[in-house]
């Protein structure tokens, strides 16, 4: 998949942060629309962290067979990706989510009552900003640190632009 370039959906970087606040239904509900509005294969990736969320939200409400189910269908879509997409760790998504349900599984049902929720790590995400020239109002690109217009050449280093934009 090729799809990595370029930034997320608005409505996933918000489904994003809230599944970092654990706030899971929320962060479906956003990675929902985020998944409903864009184009392309990146719409798979969004579903995969929104059932990823829908999973952990099983195993706050002690729903064992909906967190198995829905983490085996989840696992479809977090596959094949670049480790990095989007400036999202992926694979770190996987892995997390992996750990989860060896705990999941080893609890079992009975005890899934018992599960810590430390194991709910957050999803490592890099913002991509995006700058716009001051001089003719293109949209600039970002590469290690130089920011630069396409159009008319103006070009920044990032350690400035934190001056005026952080
Ligand atoms: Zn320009």
């Amino acid at each position: 998949m090729e799809d990595c370039s370029g930034s997320l959906h608005p409505k996933a970087g918000e489904g994003i942060k809230r599944f970092n606040q654990r706030e899971f239904f929320e962060a479906h509900e956003e990675l929902e629309t985020a998944w409903k509005e864009e184009n392309g294969s990146i719409r798979d990736l969004y579903r995969g962290i929104l059932q990823v969320a829908v999973t952990y939200l099983h195993i706050l409400r002690g729903n064992y067979e909906g967190a198995v189910k829905v983490y085996g269908r989840s696992q479809k879509w977090t596959r094949n990706w670049a480790d990095v997409c989007r400036g999202v760790n992926v694979r770190k998504i996987r892995e997390d989510a992996q750990t989860v349900m060896q705990e999941v599984l080893r609890l079992g049902k009975e005890r899934i009552f018992e599960f810590d929720i430390s194991l709910f790590k957050p999803i490592q995400w890099t913002e991509r900003r995006q700058w716009f020239c001051d001089r003719c109002g293109d949209q600039m690109y970002e590469t290690n640190c130089k920011v630069i217009c396409p159009n008319c050449g103006n070009r920044f280093d990032c350690s400035d632009l934190n001056l005026y934009f952080d």
